[in-house]
């Protein structure tokens, strides 16, 4: 029987594990075909998780546990799983908040057994959503896919089936920085989707916040391509142009007009306007310089604590 991979990061999730348990073994028990096994993923867990986790056993499901030294993020404790799950036939990424829906399961196997490599949980609409969010959510992903060298779908979080060639296709990409929607997508393969309502949080509280989605966001997008740097050529080459007219013509009208004392507003403007310029951009060279430091470090992306029920 194929065996599908059920992997699950948790952080600080005492209070809806044993919700997501509950809901989950229900959905995969009517699924027929195939064996499942669950890959929970502890990112340092300061409350009962962890414990909670090793109690969790009903003795036809395996249960995989990794736990890592500390919190290392979403994207590292996804990195984490992935290392086990790329032995299964096909992973399913869920969140334990329930906010992808444990039912997506059944749609994602159905999809699985047509032959796709990457079956993605899109979402029908933002409603839930305060205005802010889905204000800056939607250009997070405009801007997003102006300039990755490969886009992602909208509106789709990390939940998704992805096959074992995409897990590893996915795990061999070595890079530190693991924006892992960017990964899944950039490995390509034959991708479909299914449409979801996103929930509200079952229980217990979100772990982001307004500055660590921008920080994600910029990660993302440093991460996708480099067009961020490449773009100051051509906006300096168009102010270069611009400053070259304006030079002509205030040395035209000194030559010409003989004015001699005018041009403090216009000075300041310049000044102001391109010590801003300068600023951002030399912000931007400092963003990738960071991460390309990031990358030379080459520290591995998480810590394991404790492996438990695990092959290696
Ligand atoms: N998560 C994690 N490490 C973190 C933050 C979150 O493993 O540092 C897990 C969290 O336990 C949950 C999933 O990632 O299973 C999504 O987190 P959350 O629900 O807080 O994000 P939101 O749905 O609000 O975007
Ligand atoms: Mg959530």
């Amino acid at each position: 029987m194929k065996k599908i991979a059920l992997l699950v990061p948790l952080y600080n999730e005492q209070e809806v594990l044993p919700l997501f348990w509950q809901k989950t073994q229900q959905v995969i028990q009517s699924v027929e075909d195939f064996c499942f096994e669950y890959i929970f993923v502890n990112d340092g867990s300061t409350d009962d998780t962890l414990r909670l986790l090793k109690d969790l056993a009903d003795g036809n499901t395996p249960v995989k546990i990794i736990s890592l030294a500390r919190n290392f993020g979403k994207e590292a404790a996804l990195t984490a799983g992935l290392a086990q799950a790329a032995k299964a036939d096909a992973t399913i990424v869920l969140d334990a908040d329930l906010q992808d829906p444990p039912e997506l399961i059944i749609d994602f196997v159905e999809k699985f057994k047509q032959g796709y490599d990457t079956i993605y949980a899109c979402r029908k609409d933002r409603q839930k959503d305060s205005f802010f969010k889905r204000v800056s959510a939607g250009a997070f992903y405009r801007v997003y896919n102006a300039l990755a060298e490969r886009p992602i779908p909208p509106d789709a979080g990390d939940c998704r089936l992805i096959s074992r060639r995409v897990a590893e296709a996915v795990l061999s990409l070595p890079e530190r920085e693991r924006f892992m929607k960017g990964l899944f997508s950039w490995v390509g393969f034959k991708t479909t989707s299914v449409a979801y309502v996103r929930p509200e949080r079952a229980a217990g509280k979100t772990k982001w916040n307004y500055w660590k989605l921008w920080n994600f966001a910029l990660s993302g997008i440093t991460a996708s391509g480099s067009l961020p740097l490449k773009l100051w050529t051509y906006f300096g080459l168009a102010l270069s142009v611009f400053a070259f007219i304006y030079a002509m013509i205030v040395a035209g009208k000194k030559i010409f007009l003989g004015n001699p004392v005018s041009g403090y507003s216009s000075l300041m403007v310049t000044i102001l306007f391109f010590s801003g310029v300068q600023l951002i951009s030399l912000g931007v060279i400092g963003e990738y310089l960071g991460r390309i430091f990031v990358e030379v470090k080459a520290r591995p992306p998480y810590i394991v604590d404790e492996k438990i029920n695990c092959d290696d």
